[in-house]
């Protein structure tokens, strides 16, 4: 049974992890966040202190074993899920991610993670690349400010102070590279239907995505 593809790109910030993660839960889908991914490639590249501006470096992808399950990532079995939260990987995950080979690599295990049952799966590009015939495609935007309060309260719950200005500008920082780059960069699918979160709560964009869902599915 090939099921149901559900593709959730956007800016950082705009909900996609929690509300895919959400809608999974409801529906009984898998959720695949392939930013976690990403993330994880950018933890493993720091901890092998390989340099990050060549793209031969990332080799180490070839003999590497990334994978997500359940909302929790893991780099050869070991669980990075807390550590792909880091500010070194923030920051540099936008470069990683830049690179041909990576986003090969990667999107290679994201269509064969996609290729049976009902997936949720989100990110950048999965409407554009990663999934460009699925079922649904959403793309979720939200406006800087409240973008970056929503990061403040994850920093906050984390028991971390940040300035709301710097969260600002370190949002406007990635998306800038996330939809310049030249590689699979953040783009609407044509056809995928913008919701605007910014006066959404978050159970008010998963009760929207899951009647879009059930109207495309009836
Ligand atoms: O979604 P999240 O903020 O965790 O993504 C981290 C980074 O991973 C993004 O800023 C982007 O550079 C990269 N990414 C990507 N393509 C995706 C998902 C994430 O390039 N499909």
């Amino acid at each position: 049974m090939p099921g149901f593809k559900l593709a959730i790109d956007g800016p950082a910030g705009s909900g996609k992890s929690t509300i895919s993660s959400l809608i999974a839960k409801r529906m009984g889908w898998t959720h695949i966040d392939t930013g976690a991914m990403y993330r994880a490639v950018t933890l493993l590249a720091l901890e092998l202190k390989v340099n990050l501006n060549d793209e031969a470096s990332y080799r180490f992808l070839e003999t590497s074993n990334i994978h997500y399950d359940y909302d929790k990532i893991f780099i050869n079995n070991r669980d990075v899920t807390e550590d792909i939260r880091s500010e070194a990987v923030t920051n540099n995950v936008s470069l990683v991610s830049s690179f041909p080979y990576v986003r090969k690599m990667m999107v290679e295990l994201q269509q064969k993670a996609a290729d049976y049952g009902n997936i949720v799966m989100d990110g950048r590009d999965i409407g554009t690349v990663v999934l460009p015939h699925a079922d649904l495609k959403i793309f979720l935007t939200a406006n800087v400010e409240e973008r970056a309060k929503r990061r403040l309260k994850e920093h906050q719950k984390k028991g971390k102070s940040s300035e709301i200005t710097q969260v600002i500008e370190d949002i406007k920082t990635r998306d800038q590279k996330d939809s310049t780059r030249k590689e699979s960069p953040l783009r609407r699918a044509e056809d995928a239907i913008i919701i605007d979160t910014t006066h959404l709560t978050i159970d008010e964009v998963v009760m929207k995505i899951i009647e879009l869902t059930d109207k495309k599915e009836n």
